[in-house]
């Protein structure tokens, strides 16, 4: 049986956090927590795994922006320690929290569509030919 998606793109798939291959299934079954598979077109998320990746762009990419703005508000507007306080240490929390899952859905995303992996090795032939990086066998179109 042969179905075709209405594969969505990663961004799309991402901020609406849905399945990266129906583009409709939900892609959370918790907050961060992946569902074991797409409750639609029933693709198994076991291959999704970006581990550290989302915190770590998150973290960047907001980490930059806040104290950006919080850098430029205190030159422009001298605010008060207290107001300071009260509103960096929300946006910062806030906008990590908020960024979380379309960061982690469109990483599961973009692992869907590159079908990113671990690393394999494979050993071919005496030392010196072949090695993991080219398999000269079936290039030979053997
Ligand atoms: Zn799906």
């Amino acid at each position: 049986m042969t179905t075709t998606f209405n594969t969505p793109s990663t961004i799309s798939a991402g901020l609406r956090c849905h399945c990266p291959r129906c583009g409709e299934g939900k892609l959370f079954a918790g907050f961060l927590t992946l569902a074991k598979r797409c409750d639609r077109c029933g693709l198994d998320f076991s291959f999704a795994d970006p581990a550290d990746g989302p915190a770590f762009f998150v973290m960047s990419a907001v980490g930059i922006l806040v104290v950006g703005v919080w850098a430029w508000s205190v030159v422009v507007f001298q605010p008060p320690m207290w107001l300071q306080f009260a509103t960096v240490f929300p946006a910062l929390i806030g906008s990590c929290l908020a960024a979380l899952r379309p960061m982690k859905a469109w990483l599961v995303a973009e692992q869907f569509v590159h079908k990113a992996g671990e690393g394999e090795w494979a050993s071919l032939g005496k030392h010196g030919e072949g090695g993991f990086v080219y398999d000269r066998r079936k290039a030979s179109g053997g």
